[in-house]
């Protein structure tokens, strides 16, 4: 349900706070669940930043192994497409996807996106995906 507050409308994903784009993209305890999906993927410890472009920045500099690094990058647009649509989906269609459903769609664009940029150092996330 969409709630308008003085000071903005809150999140749509978990309804508890106002809603900004750092708190969408980063901090939201929905959107978190997400990233810590990625990190578990990647074996990352993770401290996340503040803001978003800080995000970028530090994400670039890590880099994840060698064998990552292609995908890696492609990794936080992949969320925050994943989270946006989702958002949007809620915000104006009033349809909600459980953590389970986003999660999945989010591994499932990473892998086309990966495969549209020819990207074929996949395996390790195809290990993973067996797994679930
Ligand atoms: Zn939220």
């Amino acid at each position: 349900m969409y709630v308008v507050q003085r000071n903005g409308p809150r999140c749509f994903l978990c309804n508890e706070t106002r809603e900004t784009n750092n708190h969408l993209f980063l901090h939201c305890k929905f959107t978190t669940q997400v990233w810590n999906l990625f990190f578990r993927l990647t074996k990352t410890t993770w401290t996340m930043p503040e803001h978003t472009a800080d995000l970028m920045s530090c994400w670039i500099r890590r880099g994840g192994s060698k064998s990552q690094k292609k995908w890696w990058r492609i990794i936080p647009s992949c969320i925050w497409w994943t989270i946006w649509k989702e958002r949007n989906g809620r915000c104006f269609e009033d349809k909600i996807r459980s953590i389970h459903d986003v999660k999945w769609k989010c591994l499932e664009t990473l892998f086309f996106w990966c495969k549209q940029n020819c990207i074929e150092e996949v395996e390790e996330l195809v290990d993973f995906l067996g797994t679930l």
